[in-house]
């Protein structure tokens, strides 16, 4: 027989924005459950040092950082627990969410802090040499390539951001982008163009990644397939994806307003979605920010309103 628990509030996910909400449910006595997902600590434990998190004078590691949150959420009280939500019924108060293990849980109220995931091109490379030379974070790990020269994957406004805010640090910066044009905006695009630092390599994949010790190099081809095709290695020290990012908001799709990407569309300026009780945090509600201490506030946001909507219940 299926397992059902109860709880006041669930929180759904274990990134900045989950511990952050965990950490304010529980000290406002709501005896939160948390579940982890699928990647525990979520992105951050995919970098290598956080520099730019206030209160970190020297930096701080991210899987460091994600296990002293997860501490502090447990000291006020937060379950917190291995696991995904597999299953989603909005329809009847309390919601029920289903686990991967088949645990039910009635909740009142349900903070969605599931995250995004930034999407890679599949090369095996890339697994090889992440965090030694690629990286899909140029505010995360933009520093550690001062005055060195490095590639930015993607055409759209992403891509021309990542490419402007590395040319502020690197020596150079070659964009490459599949297509004879970029996608991005115009302003961003002018942006890019006229920066003398960045190159742009239109028509250009990347085939793999070469280096010994770290990355020294992408291999790319110019006009695939095209009688004029040209194959060549260029020398690299960073390579940063900027293809676009995916919301792991699937599981909620049929209850929730998202937008066409698939992040939760909130109330402006609040964390309310669609479904009363139902908040959202993080970067699974954040096409345009995604960085840490946006995410840990907008968790902080997500509880506060989990009590106030707790509260209106009682009255
Ligand atoms: P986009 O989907 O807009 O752009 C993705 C880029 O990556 C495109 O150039 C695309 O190429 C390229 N790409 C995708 N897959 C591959 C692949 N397998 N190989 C090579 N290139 C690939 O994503 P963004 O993250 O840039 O933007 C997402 C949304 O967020 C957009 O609506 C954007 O406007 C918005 N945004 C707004 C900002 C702002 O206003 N300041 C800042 C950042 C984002 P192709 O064009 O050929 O498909």
């Amino acid at each position: 027989m299926e397992k059902r628990e109860y709880t006041r509030c669930l929180i759904v996910g274990s990134g900045p924005a989950g511990y952050t909400a965990a950490i304010y449910a529980g000290r406002a006595n709501l005896s939160p459950v948390q579940y982890c997902g699928m990647q525990t600590g979520g992105q951050l434990t995919q970098t290598t040092e956080i520099e730019n998190f206030p209160g970190y004078p020297k930096g701080v590691d991210g899987n460091q950082m994600m296990l002293e949150l997860r501490e502090q959420a447990a000291r006020f009280g937060a379950d917190i627990r291995d696991g995904e939500i597999v299953k989603v019924d909005f329809s009847r108060k309390p919601y029920v969410l289903t686990t991967d293990r088949g645990v039910e849980i009635e909740a009142e109220t349900v903070i969605i802090a599931t995250g995004a995931s930034a999407k890679y091109l599949g090369l095996p490379d890339e697994e090889k040499y992440s965090g030694q030379g690629v990286s899909a974070c140029a505010t995360c790990d933009g520093f550690f390539y001062r005055n060195k020269t490095v590639a930015v994957v993607g055409g759209g406004d992403t891509a021309c951001e990542e490419a402007s805010y590395l040319a502020g640090l690197c020596s150079k910066v070659y964009m490459i982008v599949r297509k004879p044009f970029l996608r991005a905006s115009d302003v961003m695009q002018k942006r890019v163009e006229s920066n003398p630092k960045i190159e742009i390599l239109y028509e250009h994949n990347t085939l793999g990644l070469y280096g010994e010790d770290g990355l020294q190099g992408a291999h790319l081809v110019k006009r695939k397939g095209e009688a004029d095709e040209q194959r060549y290695d260029l020398p690299i020290d960073g390579f940063f994806l900027a293809i676009g990012h995916k919301p792991n908001t699937d599981v909620f799709k049929e209850w929730l307003d998202l937008d066409e990407i698939g992040y939760i569309k909130t109330v402006a300026g609040t964390p309310k979605t669609n479904v009363a009780g139902v908040f959202a945090a993080g970067d699974c509600a954040d096409p345009v920010y995604r960085q840490a201490v946006v995410a840990a506030g907008s968790g902080c946001k997500a509880a506060l309103e989990a009590e106030r909507y707790l509260g209106e219940l009682k009255a």
